[in-house]
């Protein structure tokens, strides 16, 4: 297939459907996590649930950059973007995340100089116009995004760029999935490995779940037919008695992924043990932070940041909906005081999301008349 339309053909689409409607007469209920939040969004925004027989259950899980970032770290930002003389760059979704000291959207609407860019190297090309001025990056996300960081310091030493850093809170994948896979009465049975993280560290770095936790993984992309075929391929390894990793991403993804990208990753930046996940914790070597050789461009290292840990409000249930043990509709805080124009967890915020795309596809109102009167 070359086309987008191909990806989205109802006929394909269909056939897919009724093979997983006949596989699943043999396997019982399915439960599966698809990881990244670009495929819970794909699912709600293309109706795939309804395509699915009520045996496939599925499950959403942590693979959302701007939902794992806690309060602690948007509020260490703040105080990046209060210091005098210093523009903040970051991504849109990201001012909107609420800290203990509000958003960075509100920074700015105090006086802090926070501006949207669309990459790292956009915050560098800032810098170099604006050379009176320090210009920091917020880096956020998982390996899909940190090669565009990674060579932006490469850029940054190279230019000899004195006027610019990079506060890192890129995250790794590896270790949440290793969390919710031990977490107690864990009721995943399969898992929906994403697309674009995959395509920098490659399908086999996944072999660890069906070797050590007895879980079948496929790699899967973002359209709609992409998708079935991925639970397809899932669900046929139940069906065959088999537990493997597999790749539906081929046009992408390979087993070893992008060895250039990972180099970059590797020379610029090293694991961290002191990261903590939103509603979840710290988890050890979850995280990056700016090596050594690149220290003159770690905001870390430059800035006093109060590194404070902050509870999330109680009404919010982030951590639970990043882990997969509820869906976005039982938080009870959903579409009343959380809503995409004022987001009360992270969920809520970023377009890759679980809640905001139960919220925009209006999957919760159908599951709350579908509930039983008093649930
Ligand atoms: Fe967090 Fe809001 Fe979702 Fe509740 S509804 S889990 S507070 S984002």
């Amino acid at each position: 297939m070359r086309f987008v339309d191909e990806y989205r053909d109802p006929a394909v689409a269909r056939a897919l459907s009724a093979e997983i409607h006949a596989l699943v007469a043999d396997t019982g209920t399915v439960r599966i996590m698809e990881v990244c939040g670009g495929h819970t969004h794909a699912i709600y925004r293309h109706g795939l649930e309804d395509l699915l027989p009520p045996e496939i259950e599925l499950v959403h899980g942590p693979g959302c950059p701007v939902c794992v970032i806690p309060m602690g770290r948007v509020d260490d930002a703040i105080a990046i973007a209060e210091t005098g003389g210093v523009t903040l760059a970051t991504f849109g979704d990201m001012m909107r995340v609420p800290g203990g000291r509000g958003s960075l959207l509100e920074a700015k609407a105090r006086g802090a100089d926070v501006r949207m860019v669309y990459s790292p190297l956009d915050a560098l090309a800032l810098a170099r116009r604006e050379p009176d001025r320090h210009v920091c990056f917020f880096a956020i996300g998982f390996e899909t995004t940190a090669p565009a960081t990674a060579i932006t310091l490469r850029r940054a030493r190279e230019e000899g760029a004195a006027n610019f850093s990079v506060f890192c809170n890129h995250v790794l994948i590896e270790p949440p999935l290793r969390a919710i896979l031990e977490t107690p009465g864990l009721r995943v049975d399969a898992f929906v490995g994403p697309g674009h993280v995959s395509s920098v560290i490659g399908s086999d770095r996944y072999s660890f779940i069906p070797e050590e936790y007895g879980r079948p993984v496929v790699v899967s992309a973002f359209e709609p037919v992409d998708l079935l075929q991925a639970i397809a391929m899932l669900v046929r390894q139940r069906a065959e008695g088999r537990c493997e990793v597999e790749n539906q991403y081929t046009r992408v993804v390979r087993p070893d992924g992008n060895p250039r990208a990972l180099e970059a990753i590797a020379e610029t930046m090293e694991e961290r043990d002191d990261f903590e996940w939103r509603g979840v914790g710290v988890l050890p070597r979850s995280a990056l932070r700016v090596r050594e050789p690149f220290a003159r461009w770690d905001a870390e290292r430059l800035f006093t940041i109060p590194g404070a840990r902050i509870e999330d409000p109680k009404a919010c249930r982030c951590g639970e909906v990043l882990t997969g043990q509820i869906k976005p509709w039982e938080c009870g805080v959903f579409g009343t005081a959380c809503t995409p124009e004022q987001p009360l967890g992270t969920c809520m915020v970023s377009s890759e999301g679980a809640c905001a795309a139960y919220f925009s596809y209006g999957r919760a109102r159908r599951r709350r008349e579908e509930a039983p009167v008093g649930a």
